[in-house]
């Protein structure tokens, strides 16, 4: 389309759009916001739209859609969740007024990191817009985070790619901004993920919120701030001065532990639903508050490694544990807080309507209370927490005295303000009033003058104020007097000079009043502005005490006890549980299961048939851990533990969230994983590794992985097999120990017992499996005969001087010229191929 067949609105359009080139445009016309060409056939599409036509008779006719301004931000939501940026382009001058084209400006890019008016569903999650650089001189990363509704931002360095992976899963960004130089290889894990890249600029200007990083030193990390925050003003244009400066922090910090772990573990996400039930921050969230709910999530996703952080936390939990009462008030009170952190964000973008101001205003009359509880309780570990409880009377006060209780949506129409607030306001208001019972006293003098009883005064937005008389009475009107205003279907309407007269007094009166009002509310939103950084602290110990709170009702409810913490390297777990489990199961159905590393094991090899507990047992430990390391208590009956740094799983057969590997390369990075980063202080569990290859090198590698750990990294560990020749390892290996979990028989029915005992499991249990699978007899007794065989050519084996590793091989020999087939008949035969196809230890009973 050549540029001089554009109408002056598609030049501007045009141009604007022009900016904005992986962006929705929607621009403002009248009461709608349009889309045109690209954006209106996509537009139309994802948001069921009907496309039309501009110009639609010229040659060149412009596809086109649009939705009514008043549901604008419904239709933005939807395109931003998934995954698009909407420029919302504004009339900046009133259209009456305009002289040409109406001025139009993008007010604000609206992107998935930056979205902030999320819905209630999403009160309890942050959103993270995140940011990237990489140093390849130095091979680091700088990673920034920022949640724009709450006014958090971090900062970190982070050395190898899968740490930047483990931030980008943890924080379940959307949205990342990356500088041009950033290498394509990088670019490309992101994109895996499924986060959208946004470019930003890395020209060093200087920008208003430069301040905000004034407290980072490292090069790299300003470099990675600036453009953060860069693209955040691009795309806002507005006021960010709820962001509170930038904190470094460093991965180390908190207890390590890999994305795969992090989904495997089901901690914020159920792996099946993908939604939060079923899960530990399901199982622990008790939280009364939004903040408090992220918090909880927060801590989750970042257990502590600082032993007297975490004794902290459990001396609260302790505390408000004991204090059954104050407890139940202090939720009474939390529940009344509204979502503080995002309220202090809408401030300063001043998005608050009056039913925000009144929320604040409730939340911040709870503080008094909160802290009087905690007064009450008297304990030193809520010192720090009540320094940051400070009642903002001052806030509460203003609000009180200028906005009424019950204000409605829109600012702009009055009735915010309470009466009494403003002399000049009053007035107005007093005019008005007055107009109205004039109007009042007008209809009873009319129907007076003109003996018509069902005359009326009323009032229409198009027409204005109006006298109506029905048609049959229509003789009786004072001719001379009454003008027509309109006519209906059953009645006139009439307007006299007296009414149009009071009629212009009243609407200027309603309408400078209207203005005064938003000047009003106007100043009282810029003057909390001043103290957002007080409501965020506040609301910081808030949530900080919810969570607390939250963890001591859990405990109560499904029987934590606090751990003790070691500083030996010991695990000592009486009776511990698998919460999620447990609460799914029925605390009666759960089996309890000791969870015993003294200080010369470091490995426990479990063994035991498909589906007895064996996951189930390894989750628990690790849940236990990071339980305890969130400073929540923890499921047992008593419990020992150390601090761990690091947590490696491999459990669960799900394959590589990013790069889409199979389960058999998953897991030999992640048991590569645990091998080169793995601590004496580290806790690695190992779920059955070497099962996704074929028998042998899956078995050697197994045998070799435990070899390692065990002489070489000294980790506790926990390691589950169904190769059952491994048990004979703790002969050669002095810290290593042998469980398993068993299983009996009962009516001719398997029972599993879920209860880990000593040594290695029981040799025979697949043909236990088999017989109740209703395989022949005969057959039977041929497999017990075979593996009596097997067992004694094992035996024999023992007797020479062997090690470990010559298990292997021993066994392949074995198989191979233990299954005579040519004794039995070609039924039996048949059933016995079916059966040599059969990994009995990988099926379950029922199969
Ligand atoms: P494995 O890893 O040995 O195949 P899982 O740990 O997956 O077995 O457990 C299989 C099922 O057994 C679980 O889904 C759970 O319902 C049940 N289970 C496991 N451990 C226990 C326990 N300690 N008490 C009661 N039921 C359990």
């Amino acid at each position: 389309m050549a540029k001089k067949e554009l109408t002056p609105m598609m030049v501007q359009y045009q141009k604007i759009k022009d900016q904005y080139p992986d962006a929705f445009l929607f621009y403002r016309l009248g009461d709608f916001y349009e889309m045109f060409n690209e954006d209106a056939i996509k537009g139309s599409q994802l948001l069921e739209l009907t496309l039309t036509n501009r110009s639609r008779n010229a040659d060149n006719p412009v596809p086109m859609c649009g939705v009514p301004h008043k549901a604008v931000q419904n239709y933005i939501d939807i395109l931003v969740d998934q995954g698009y940026k909407v420029a919302i382009c504004e009339q900046m001058e009133d259209p009456r007024l305009a002289k040409g084209m109406v001025k139009r400006e993008v007010i604000q890019l609206v992107t998935p990191g930056t979205q902030v008016d999320v819905g209630s569903e999403n009160a309890k999650t942050n959103n993270y817009l995140t940011a990237v650089v990489y140093d390849s001189d130095n091979q680091e990363f700088a990673f920034s985070y920022a949640d724009l509704s709450t006014g958090e931002l971090k900062v970190a360095k982070l050395t190898t790619q899968a740490e930047f992976v483990n931030e980008l899963v943890s924080l379940q960004t959307k949205e990342i901004v990356v500088a041009k130089d950033l290498p394509q290889s990088i670019q490309e894990t992101v994109k895996k993920l499924g986060i959208l890249i946004s470019n930003q600029s890395d020209l060093p200007v200087n920008s208003s919120v430069s301040y905000l990083s004034q407290d980072v030193d490292d090069e790299l990390m300003k470099r990675v701030l600036k453009l953060l925050l860069d693209y955040i003003q691009e795309t806002q244009k507005r006021s960010l001065q709820h962001l509170k400066r930038a904190v470094v922090y460093e991965p180390s910090d908190f207890l390590e532990l890999d994305h795969n772990s992090q989904y495997n573990l089901e901690l914020i996400r159920n792996i099946r639903t993908g939604k939060k039930a079923g899960t530990l921050l399901w199982l622990l969230d008790q939280t009364k508050t939004a903040m408090g709910g992220r918090k909880l999530k927060q801590w989750i996703e970042r257990p502590l490694v600082n032993r007297n952080m975490i004794n902290k936390r459990h001396d609260a939990v302790g505390v408000l544990l004991e204090h059954y009462f104050e407890r139940n008030q202090l939720q009474d009170e939390l529940i009344k807080v509204y979502d503080l952190e995002r309220l202090a964000g809408r401030i300063a973008f001043g998005s608050v309507n009056g039913r925000d101001l009144i929320q604040l205003k409730t939340s911040l009359k709870q503080v008094p209370k909160i802290k009087y509880i905690l007064e009450q309780i008297a304990d030193k570990s809520f010192e720090e927490m009540l320094k940051n409880l400070v009642p903002l009377d001052d806030i509460v006060d203003e609000i009180d005295s200028a906005i009424v209780e019950e204000p409605p949506i829109s600012v702009t129409d009055g009735g915010v303000i309470k009466d009494g607030h403003d002399e000049q306001l009053d007035r107005y208001r007093d005019a008005t009033n007055n107009g109205q019972k004039w109007l009042a006293e007008l209809e009873v003098k009319e129907r007076k003058v003109t003996g018509i009883n069902n005359l009326k005064v009323g009032f229409n937005h198009v027409f204005g104020y109006y006298i109506e008389v029905t048609k049959v009475n229509l003789d009786k009107i004072p001719a001379n007097r009454y003008q027509r205003k309109q006519t209906l279907a059953n009645a006139e309407r009439f307007s006299t000079p007296e009414l149009k007269e009071k009629e212009a007094l009243i609407l200027e009166a309603q309408e400078q009043s209207k203005t005064l009002e938003y000047k009003l509310f106007v100043k009282i939103r810029d003057d909390i502005k001043k103290s957002i950084k007080r409501i965020q602290d506040l609301a910081d110990s808030v949530a900080s005490i919810d969570v607390l709170q939250s963890f001591a009702a859990v405990s109560e409810e499904y029987r934590f006890v606090r751990p003790t913490l070691t500083t030996k390297h010991v695990v000592d777990v009486k009776d511990g549980r698998h919460p999620v489990v447990e609460k799914v199961l029925g605390h009666q159905q759960y089996v309890p299961n000791d969870v015993n590393l003294g200080e010369d094991t470091s490995i426990l090899l479990i063994t035991g048939p498909n589906m007895s507990g064996k996951s189930t047992y390894m989750r628990q430990m690790a849940l236990c851990v990071i339980m305890n390391q969130m400073g929540c208590f923890v499921p047992a009956k008593e419990a020992k533990l150390p601090v761990f740094d690091k947590i490696f799983t491999r459990i669960g057969a799900a394959d590589d969230l990013i790069s889409g590997q199979s389960t058999f390369m998953v897991e030999m990075k992640e048991a590569n994983d645990a091998i080169e980063n793995a601590t004496p202080n580290s806790l690695i569990l190992f779920d059955e590794i070497g099962r996704g290859t074929a028998t042998y090198d899956g078995m050697a590698l197994a045998q070799a992985i435990i070899e390692y750990v065990h002489n070489n990294i000294g980790a506790k560990t926990l390691f589950s097999t169904h190769y059952h020749e491994l048990t004979v390892l703790d002969e050669s290996l002095k810290r290593l120990q042998n469980v398993h979990v068993g299983a009996t028989e009962s009516n001719g029915e398997l029972v599993f017992l879920h209860k880990i005992q000593p040594g290695p499991a029981d040799k025979s249990y697949g043909i236990h499996v088999a017989k109740l699978a209703g395989l022949p007899d005969g057959l039977l007794h041929r497999a017990n005969d075979i593996l009596t065989h097997l067992e004694q050519q094992a035996e024999e084996q023992h007797q020479k001087p062997s090690t470990p590793k010559e298990v292997v091989p021993q066994e392949a020999e074995q198989q191979t010229s233990l299954f005579p087939l040519e004794q039995i008949d070609d039924k039996q035969a048949e059933v016995v191929s079916q059966l040599k196809k059969l990994d009995l230890m990988s099926e379950t009973p029922m199969q």
